[in-house]
């Protein structure tokens, strides 16, 4: 949805809110749609001294799968925006963080978009310790062991058949 600030315009103090839930199930990341349900779009806008500033909170969940087994999971995340707004940008090195006004008007899913595809964690694992899969078979580690001879590293089966040798 647009915001429109022109209500706080005039007066230092004034705030004006919103709270209003967001489809991002279309958004692709990764090749993936990590986010199918809804995202709670909330907050506010305040006019403080000569200043707007954009108060913006993003509950949602992002749908992964755990980075090692693949295993499904779902991670509740809250992100906070907290950034100013203005007509004009002077400073071409504020223009990453200011906001800008467009006929007095904020375009609030374009920000809540661009900070969830910047800062939501979109990858995870399902325990610190999780075992992931073997790397042969594809079995679940975590379930126990799946029967494989376990990996040898190439530098020790070298060091090995050399001693072999001088049997
Ligand atoms: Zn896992
Ligand atoms: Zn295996």
């Amino acid at each position: 949805m647009r915001l429109d600030i022109l209500p706080i315009r005039a007066v230092s103090g004034e705030v004006i809110s919103f709270d209003y839930t967001l489809n991002l199930a279309e958004l692709e990341l990764y090749g993936e749609y990590p986010i199918p349900e809804p995202v709670r779009v909330s907050g506010y806008a305040e006019h403080r001294a000569d200043l707007f500033l954009l108060h913006m909170d993003l509950a949602f969940c992002v749908e992964t799968r755990c980075a090692r087994c693949l295993k499904p999971l779902s991670i509740p995340t809250v992100l906070h925006v907290e950034r100013p707004m203005a007509d004009s940008v002077e400073n071409e090195e504020d223009s990453d963080e200011i906001l800008l006004l467009d006929n007095s008007t904020i375009d609030l899913d374009e920000v809540a978009q661009e900070t969830i595809v910047l800062e939501a964690q979109m990858s995870t694992l399902c325990r610190e310790d999780c075992a992931g899969l073997c790397a042969r078979c594809g079995a679940d580690l975590n379930e126990g062991p799946c029967g494989c001879a376990p990996e040898v590293d190439e530098r020790f089966a070298a060091l090995a058949d050399l001693l072999h040798r001088g049997e």
